[in-house]
């Protein structure tokens, strides 16, 4: 009797957890590759270089406590002042603008990976050439950029390229034009939260987070130059989303968003660095 009723409570157990593990896997809809920090606890504290001037400071520490609400990540900003380079350091993610020139690209956010998943540094730039013209150069839309750059280096992919408003910065709405005075868009939704916590429910035997004292210069050949990027590995149908491959000389490979303006985008589906 007692071998009977366990080995029934043992089915509906496994039915549970198969249902559990489907739901799991249906939500798991935005992670960009399944890239992550390695660490081995949680909540992981990452360094974040705030390298901005012209206005950003503002746009940078709301994004950082936004994504700080996150229950996995915690942050440890500090302020740096990078060149226009804005070249990666080990273990940190650095937060730069600049004018960067007419390139058709708002924002730009690198990853470097190694061993397939594990980001050891990041990189997220703000392209102030748009963003010092009245199209650009509103409060919303810098935030939303600045939000969705800083959370691509964390491993998140859009919940949306189409343009719509999810009400998260991980979507292609523009807080521009008739939308400009619109704060739909300008920050994480919960969405975002929860797919964090997926992405770092595992811990891993190694970390790539730097310790908090150093400053180790990473390695990467990713620049702001289109011709650095590497191969164009996905575009969005609308084309205002595209994301490079370059496998770099160390092993390690970088990834780059690319967050096209509407000008670009509204060209079509092609390789935008080489459209003019
Ligand atoms: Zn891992
Ligand atoms: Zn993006």
């Amino acid at each position: 009797m007692f071998r009977i009723f366990h080995r029934r409570s043992l089915v509906v157990l496994l039915v549970i957890s198969l249902f559990a593990s489907f739901a799991i896997v249906a939500y798991a809809t935005h992670s960009w590759g399944g890239y992550h920090w390695a660490r081995t606890s949680n909540p992981f504290t990452l360094k974040i270089a705030n390298n901005t001037n012209n206005g950003w400071p503002t746009y940078f520490n709301t994004s950082i406590s936004d994504w700080d609400k996150s229950t996995v990540i915690n942050f440890a900003p500090y302020v740096s002042t990078s060149s226009k380079r804005c070249a990666m350091v080990a273990g940190t993610v650095q937060v730069c603008n600049s004018t960067y020139g007419n390139n058709g690209w708002l924002g730009l956010a690198s990853i470097n990976i190694v061993d397939g998943t594990h980001i050891t540094q990041g990189s997220a730039k703000m392209n102030d050439t748009y963003f010092n013209t009245s199209t650009y150069n509103n409060p919303n839309e810098k935030l939303h950029v600045m939000c969705q750059e800083v959370g691509h280096t964390f491993g998140l992919d859009h919940q949306s390229t189409d343009g719509s408003s999810q009400n998260t910065c991980m979507d292609y709405f523009s807080n521009t034009g008739a939308n400009a005075g619109s704060t739909l868009s300008t920050h994480p939704n919960q969405h975002d939260y929860d797919e964090l916590s997926i992405i770092y429910q595992h811990l891993d035997s190694t970390t790539t987070l730097a310790a908090p004292t150093t400053q180790a210069a990473g390695k990467s050949e990713v620049t702001d130059d289109p011709n650095s990027w590497g191969m164009l590995v996905s575009q969005s149908p609308n084309g205002r989303s595209s994301t490079y491959e370059r496998y770099n000389s160390d092993g390690s490979k970088t990834i780059t968003h690319v967050f096209w303006t509407e000008e670009v985008g509204a060209r079509g589906n092609s390789d935008h660095r080489f459209d003019n």
